[in-house]
C-alpha cells in the first residue's frame, strides 16, 4: 500500500482550521465516519491525512472495520454515521457493492454519505450502481493524496449536513405547526408565553430554558415584563432571565425594537409581533454553536405562525371579553355577574352575601336632554364613585343601560353605605351634576334555589318594588312578597287560559220589587271553575285581571253571554226583564268600548233599554269629557247606568245631578249594618232619600233577612236584590226559578 503524498501548500492551509481545533475544542460537534477496509494501511492513511483538521465546524470520529460483515453489524448498531468509506472489493468481488445496498435498503440509512474506493481499476462499479445507491465519489486508491481525501470528505459532509438539515428543518415544519395547535388552545398568557418558549426550544433541540416578555402596544421606551419564565428545577430564576442591564436585557431590547431575531453569546432573543401590536419576546438561553441548527426561514415561518396564534388569540379574548365585559365601561356585564352569583352559590357561602341593583333614575331623560356622551360621562362618573369607595372583593357590574350591581359581602353591600353615595353631586364633564337612584336589594340566602338568574330576578323584583313605591330610595327582596307575586302571575296565567277554555261562566242574580216580589231584572256575575274543578271567588281574581288589562276581555265575555241569556228568556218567555252587567273602570275607559259593546248589542238583537250598566262611584264621579260624553252616548242608546255599591265612595251630589245615571245601588255593607231604631238616618236611608230627590232608582243589594227588606220598603226602596230571593244561578237553574216563581204567582192569585 502506497503512503498518501502530503503536499505543504496544502499542510500550510489546513494549519488555519486546525487552530482553530484548539479553541473549540470542547463544544464543536464532530462527524462519525465509517472506514470500511481490509487493508489496515488505507485506514491509517486515511486518518493521518484528515487528522487534526476541521471539517463543516466539526472534527471527525473515526469508526473501523476491516470486512463489510463487520461494517455492517457497526451501521445497523451505530447512529449518525455521516459517511462511509468503503472498499469495494473485500471478501469478494463484489462485498462492497453489496454493503452499499444494504445500506440504502435494509438499514434505510438513506443520509448516510458513501465514498467508493479501489485498488484494482477494473473494479470500478458501474455508473448505474453509483446513480442507484446515492454513491457521493468513487477513487482509486491511488488518489488518496491528503488534499482529495479532505475534498471528497469535505463534501460528503457537506452535502450530509444539508440533508440532515433539510430533514430536520422538514420535522421542524410539522413541529411549528403542531405548536400552532397548541397555542391555540392555551386559554392564559402565561401558558401561551411558555408553550411558544417550549416550542422554539424543540426547534433547536435544547432545553426550554429562558424566558417570554411582553410588550403591550404604546409606551416608549419600548417596555417589556416577564409573562412566563422555562426554569427547571435545578435552576435559580435568575439564571434563565435576562441578566438586568446586562448584554442579553440588550439583546431583548434589540429583537424588539427591530431585527426580530438576535443571537448573542448565551442565548438568542425572538420577536413575534400580533397585529394587535402586542410583542411577544421569547428570551432562549442556547449556546452560540447551536443557533445554526434552525435555518432562517424556518424561524421566520416560526415566527408567522406563533404571530397568527397570537392574533387568533387576541380576537377570541376580544370575543370572550365582549361576551363578558362591558364595552362601554368596561365593567362585567350580567352574564358574568350571573356566573359569579353562580360560582356563589354553589360554594354555599350565601349567608353575608348580597346583591344591590343600583337603578339611576331618570336616565333616559338625561340622556334625551344633555346628550348620550353626556349620559356616558354621568356613567363613568357614577362607577367612579362607586368603584373607590367598596374594596375589591366587592364586585360592580353593569346589569342593563343604567342599572348597576354591587355583588359582595353585606359588610360592604348595604343600604347605609350605598345611599350617601349620591347625597353629594358627581362631577361630569367638569359640572357638578345630582343624580338620584333606586336600589333593590337581595340576600343570597333569601333566593330559593339561589342560582345567577334566580338571584338577579329577586333583586330586579325589590328594584320593581322600590321604583314603584319610593322612587329615589329602595327596597329590600321579601321571600314572602315574592311568593305573593309568584301566586299573581300563575292567577293570571290560570285566568288567561280559562278565558281560552270556557273556564269562565256566567250566573245570574235575580233583582226583585221588594214588595211584591215580582222579577224586574238580573245581574250578570262571573264564575271561574279551574280545570280541577275548584270554583275561584270573583273577589280573588277580579283584581288582577284589572292590573293586567284582562278584565277587558273577560267584560266582554259576560256583555256578551248576558246579552245573548237575555235575548233567550225574552224569546221564551216574552219577560221584560232588566239586565245588569258590571263595566270595570279599565273597560268603560277603553277607546273601542263603546264600538265593541254596539256590536255586542247587535249580534244578540236585544232591545237595549233592556241593558243596565254598573259602573262605580269613582268612574260616575271622574270629571272627564270622555266619561261625560260616554255616559250621554249610552242613554242615547237607551241603555240604562246604575251606580254600583253607591255610598262607599266620595260623591258629589252636584255632579250626581247632572250625571245620566238611572239608578244607585245600595251595598250591601249598608243594608247589613240597617238597624230598625234609626233606619232613616242610616247611610242605606240617606241613600233612598238622595235617590227620590234626584229623580234616580234605588235599588238594595245583599237582602238577607225579612227585617231587612221591610225596613228597605218603610225607608221607601222600591227594588232589592239577595240572599233572601235568590242567589246567583246558572242558567238552566235560574230558567227553573222562573217557572217556580210564575207558578207560585199563579197560585197566589
Ligand atoms: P258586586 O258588583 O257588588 O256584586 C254583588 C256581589 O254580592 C256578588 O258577589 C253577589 O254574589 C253577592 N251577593 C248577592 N246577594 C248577596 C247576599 O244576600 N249576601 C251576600 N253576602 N252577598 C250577596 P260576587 O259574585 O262574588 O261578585 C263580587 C264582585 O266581583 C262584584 O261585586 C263585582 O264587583 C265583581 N264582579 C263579579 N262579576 C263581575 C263581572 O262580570 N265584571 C266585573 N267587572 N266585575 C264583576
Ligand atoms: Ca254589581
Ligand atoms: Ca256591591
Amino acid at each position: 500500500m502506497t503512503q498518501p503524498d502530503i503536499h505543504s501548500d496544502e499542510l500550510f492551509r489546513f494549519a488555519e482550521e486546525a487552530s482553530l481545533q484548539e479553541e473549540a475544542a470542547v463544544a464543536l460537534p464532530s462527524w462519525r465516519c465509517l472506514i470500511v477496509d481490509d487493508d489496515e494501511g488505507v485506514h491509517q492513511a486515511i486518518v493521518f491525512a484528515m487528522s487534526g483538521l476541521v471539517v463543516e465546524g466539526g472534527l471527525i470520529e473515526w469508526l473501523h472495520a476491516s470486512s463489510a460483515a463487520a461494517a455492517r453489524e457497526i451501521l445497523g448498531r451505530e447512529r449518525d454515521i455521516a459517511v462511509v468509506i468503503l472498499d469495494v472489493v473485500m471478501e469478494h468481488e463484489r462485498a462492497g457493492l453489496d454493503l452499499v445496498r444494504a445500506i440504502r435498503s435494509e438499514l434505510g440509512l438513506g443520509d448516510t454519505r458513501i465514498v467508493l474506493h479501489t485498488g484494482q481499476p477494473g473494479f470500478a462499479p458501474e455508473i448505474a450502481a453509483i446513480r442507484d445507491y446515492d454513491i457521493n465519489d468513487y477513487r482509486t486508491k491511488s488518489e488518496l493524496t491528503r488534499n482529495h481525501v479532505y475534498t471528497c470528505l469535505a463534501a460528503a459532509i457537506r452535502t450530509y449536513r444539508q440533508i440532515r438539515s433539510i430533514n430536520a428543518g422538514r420535522a421542524q415544519l410539522r413541529q411549528i405547526v403542531q405548536a400552532g395547535n397548541r397555542l391555540m388552545g392555551e386559554s392564559d398568557q402565561a401558558a401561551f408565553a411558555t408553550t411558544a418558549l417550549v416550542q422554539l426550544a424543540e426547534l433547536f433541540g435544547v432545553a426550554p430554558l429562558g424566558c417570554a416578555l411582553l410588550h403591550d402596544e404604546g409606551g416608549e421606551p419600548k417596555q417589556i415584563r416577564v409573562v412566563a419564565t422555562c426554569c427547571p428545577p435545578d435552576y435559580r430564576q435568575e439564571d434563565v432571565l435576562p441578566s438586568q442591564g446586562g448584554p442579553d436585557q440588550d439583546l431583548c431590547q434589540r429583537s424588539l425594537n427591530g431585527s426580530g431575531l438576535e443571537f448573542g453569546d448565551n442565548g438568542l432573543a425572538l420577536t413575534i409581533r400580533a397585529r394587535s401590536g402586542v410583542c411577544l419576546v421569547l428570551y432562549l438561553r442556547i449556546a452560540s454553536t447551536l443557533i445554526e441548527r434552525v435555518d432562517a426561514s424556518v424561524l421566520d415561518t416560526f415566527v408567522a405562525h406563533v404571530g397568527a396564534a397570537l392574533d387568533n388569540r387576541g380576537l377570541l379574548w376580544q370575543l370572550h371579553h365582549d361576551a363578558y365585559y362591558d364595552r362601554l365601561l368596561g365593567l362585567p356585564n350580567r352574564r358574568r355577574l350571573c356566573d359569579l352569583i353562580d360560582t356563589r352559590c354553589t360554594a354555599g357561602v350565601q349567608s353575608d352575601t348580597v346583591l344591590a341593583l343600583i337603578d339611576v333614575d331618570r336616565f333616559g331623560e338625561i340622556n334625551e336632554a344633555l346628550g348620550q356622551s353626556f349620559g356616558d360621562a354621568l356613567l363613568q362618573a357614577l362607577v367612579d364613585r362607586l368603584l373607590a369607595s367598596v374594596p375589591q372583593e366587592v364586585t360592580l357590574s353593569r346589569v342593563s343601560a343604567d342599572v348597576f350591581a354591587v355583588f359582595g359581602s353585606i359588610d360592604w353591600v348595604t343600604p347605609e353605605h350605598l345611599l350617601p353615595l349620591f347625597a353629594t353631586p358627581l362631577l361630569v364633564n367638569e359640572e357638578e351634576t345630582m343624580v338620584s337612584v333606586t336600589i333593590g336589594l337581595t340576600r343570597l340566602a333569601d333566593v330559593e334555589d339561589g342560582n345567577g338568574s334566580t338571584v338577579m330576578e329577586a333583586a330586579f323584583q325589590a328594584l320593581r318594588i322600590a321604583k314603584t313605591t319610593q322612587r329615589g330610595q329602595l327596597a329590600w327582596y321579601s321571600p314572602e312578597q315574592s311568593r305573593r307575586t309568584h301566586e299573581r302571575v300563575s292567577l293570571l296565567n290560570g285566568l288567561r287560559l280559562a278565558l281560552r277554555n270556557e273556564g269562565l261562566f256566567v250566573v245570574f242574580q235575580p233583582q226583585v220589587t221588594l214588595k211584591e216580589r215580582r222579577l224586574i231584572g238580573l245581574e250578570a256575575l262571573v264564575r271561574w271553575r279551574t280545570e280541577s274543578g275548584n270554583l275561584i271567588e270573583p273577589e280573588r281574581f277580579i283584581q288582577v285581571a284589572e292590573q293586567s288589562g284582562l278584565i277587558r276581555e273577560i267584560g266582554f265575555f259576560v256583555l256578551r253571554q248576558a246579552c245573548s241569556v237575555l235575548a233567550e228568556l225574552h224569546d221564551e218567555s216574552g219577560a221584560e226583564l232588566r239586565m245588569a252587567i258590571n263595566v270595570s273602570a279599565i273597560q268603560f275607559r277603553h277607546p273601542a268600548f263603546l264600538v265593541v259593546l254596539r256590536q255586542i248589542i247587535e249580534e244578540s238583537g236585544i232591545d237595549p233599554s233592556h241593558l243596565e250598566l254598573e259602573i262605580t262611584e269613582s268612574i260616575a264621579m271622574e270629571d272627564t269629557a270622555y266619561v261625560r260624553e260616554t255616559l250621554d252616548a249610552l242613554h242615547e242608546m237607551g241603555i240604562q247606568i246604575a251606580i254600583d255599591d253607591f255610598g262607599t265612595g266620595y260623591s258629589s251630589l252636584a255632579q250626581l245631578k247632572a250625571l245620566a245615571v238611572d239608578r244607585l245601588k245600595i251595598d250591601r255593607a249598608f243594608v247589613r249594618d240597617l238597624r230598625k231604631a234609626d233606619a232613616d238616618a242610616s247611610i242605606a236611608g240617606v241613600v233612598v232619600q238622595l235617590g227620590r230627590r234626584l229623580g234616580k232608582g234605588v235599588i238594595a243589594e245583599g237582602v238577607e233577612t225579612e227585617a231587612q227588606a221591610s225596613l228597605l220598603v218603610s225607608m221607601g226602596c222600591l227594588e232589592g236584590q239577595g240572599y233572601l230571593f235568590a242567589k246567583p244561578m246558572e242558567l238552566d237553574v235560574l230558567k227553573a226559578w222562573i217557572r217556580s216563581q210564575a207558578q207560585q204567582t199563579v197560585s197566589s192569585v
